[in-house]
């Protein structure tokens, strides 16, 4: 066996394995112990939940706000107060459905939007 980086001459039991390379000792721990002063994915995860939260569009928004102030509303008292129309509500609210900002529910034959954690409903 060698070591696939410095070519020195390794007995198998000796030998260490990293990332699919046969590497001596030296080599191997050379690799292993490099710090890690940066991680970028932490980084990278954490840049994408704050984009999450911030990532709504104006008109979700503007429902998300309503509803937290005035809710539960209904869906036409949602699109009088921010006169958007009955299609525009269902395709933001679907967004703040999947984030698990808000929520729907049925009281009776109406059907009331909530924020999702609205215990109270
Ligand atoms: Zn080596």
């Amino acid at each position: 066996m060698k070591c696939e980086k410095c070519g020195v001459a390794v007995p198998s039991e000796e030998k260490f394995e990293h990332s699919g390379k046969t590497l001596c000792e030296d080599c191997y721990l050379d690799i292993v112990t490099i710090p890690k002063t940066c991680d970028p994915w932490a980084v990278h995860s954490a840049k994408n939940t704050s984009l999450i939260s911030d990532g709504l569009t104006s008109e979700q928004r503007e429902i998300l706000d309503l509803i937290k102030k005035d809710g539960p509303l209904t869906a036409e008292e949602i699109c009088n107060q921010l006169s958007i129309n009955g299609n525009e509500l269902q395709r933001n609210f679907a967004t703040l459905r999947h984030m698990e900002l808000a929520r729907g529910f049925k009281k009776g034959n109406q059907v009331y939007y909530t924020l999702f954690n609205d215990r109270e409903v």
